[in-house]
């Protein structure tokens, strides 16, 4: 029977730990299936179910990324131990992706808590418009006090559009909805200088704060059967989140009980961001995007946004360029001056439309509800004056 890592009175948390809002939590599917019977660890997964609903207590918005649906369904469908074709994984997680959803459904209401599937191919995270509306919808779920249950949607996602392991994926949910904290939950406790199941000399690393290619050499390549992703792809998630402003922590899982082992200063590697999230897309925004347009904006949209407030229709007056719904645009003064850039929430030609015009008119002019914001301020670099 697995025991807690650590006990309260050894260490405590990770100020970043404590001060996290919003933690996605990636759980491998080692921890998840049983290696011989591929059956479901339900006791394992109470208590992180139960750890979780701790969080969302102490007032944290957590995302889970669950692997385990492949290792769940294979065995039921009665396919061979070993490497899989394609068809045999799309089809083994076409069975057990229902078996994972109705346990973190059947374990989450046990603890009050309301759980909500979404399965993700690689171009819900890459694409600008898909990305934008599956950042939407996990918002939206977040809001609703919703745990989303993210995985990749294994069933059609071939060799080329697939991310493979949920390591990546869980990086890149963690940077779409500006999450603090990324938590990989493991069957290591971290990063060790060497692969510790190769080295006896192998040593723990509590902390990394840049990763260097001397990390990068460290991580050899751990992966186990059931999951994808070794420490390499650890440290490519470790890479994603900390250029999205999101501390990254790579913990066990292999305890009862694992984020409450986190609270209480278990043994982890952490991987600290240099800016919190906010900043890094506001970089990002500011210095990274190629503008697709502009939008030229009245002095009363001028003072609001120098206000911090989001950019309405109303104070809009011109729109120059083509660009798409999720496109950086570049946002002018009635003058010409640059004030700054964002992500239009609107395409083009329905910015057209709606420019000028009052919230409460949007809906009726373009047909569809796609809120008042033509830029909301979290999508918004401004330039300082
Ligand atoms: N998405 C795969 C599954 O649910 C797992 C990928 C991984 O192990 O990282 O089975």
């Amino acid at each position: 029977m697995p025991q807690r890592a650590v006990t309260a009175e050894t260490s405590l948390a990770r100020p970043e730990w404590t001060r996290a809002r919003r933690v996605v939590v990636k759980i491998g599917s080692a921890l998840l299936a049983d290696r011989e019977t591929g059956t479901l660890k339900r006791e394992w997964l109470a208590s992180l179910v139960a750890d979780v609903a701790e969080l969302v207590r102490q007032g944290k918005q957590v995302v889970l990324v669950s692997s385990g649906s492949i290792a769940l369904g294979r065995h039921k469908l009665g396919l061979p131990t070993g490497p899989l074709e394609l068809e045999q994984s799309q089809a083994a997680a076409a069975v057990g992706q229902i078996s994972l959803a109705h346990a973190y459904q059947e374990l989450a209401a046990t603890s009050g808590l309301t759980v909500a599937q979404i399965l993700l191919t690689l171009g819900d995270t890459e694409q600008r418009q898909r990305y934008l509306n599956a950042r939407h919808t996990i918002e939206t779920l977040i809001e609703l006090k919703a745990i989303p249950v993210v995985n990749e949607n294994d069933t059609v996602a071939t060799a080329e559009i697939k991310y493979g392991d949920n390591d990546r994926l869980s990086a890149r949910v963690a940077g779409m909805v500006s999450a603090d904290c990324l938590v990989l939950l493991s069957d290591v406790d971290g990063l060790y200088t060497a692969p510790p199941n190769e080295d006896a000399r192998a040593q723990h690393i509590p902390l990394v704060t840049e990763i260097t290619s001397e990390i990068e050499a460290m991580a050899g390549d751990a992966g186990t059967e059931l999951s994808k992703g070794g420490m390499k792809t650890k440290i490519e998630a470790g890479r994603i989140a900390l250029g999205a402003g999101t501390n990254m922590v790579i913990a066990t899982g292999k305890v009862l009980h694992p984020l409450r082992a986190i609270s209480e200063g278990g043994k982890v590697t952490w991987f600290l961001a240099k800016q919190d999230p906010l900043t890094a897309k506001k970089r990002w925004i500011a210095g990274q995007l190629e503008p697709r347009g502009t939008l030229y904006v009245d002095t009363g949209a001028e003072k609001a946004l120098a206000g911090g407030k989001s950019l309405l229709a109303a104070g809009v007056t011109r729109v120059e360029g083509t660009f798409e719904r999720g496109d950086a645009v570049i946002i002018r003064a009635r003058d010409g001056r640059e004030l700054g850039r964002g992500l239009s929430a609107y395409a083009r030609g329905e910015a057209e439309r709606i420019l000028g015009r009052k919230s409460s008119e949007i809906a009726d002019i373009l047909g569809f509800e796609g809120g008042p914001e033509l830029i909301h301020r979290n999508d918004m670099a401004l330039h300082r004056k």
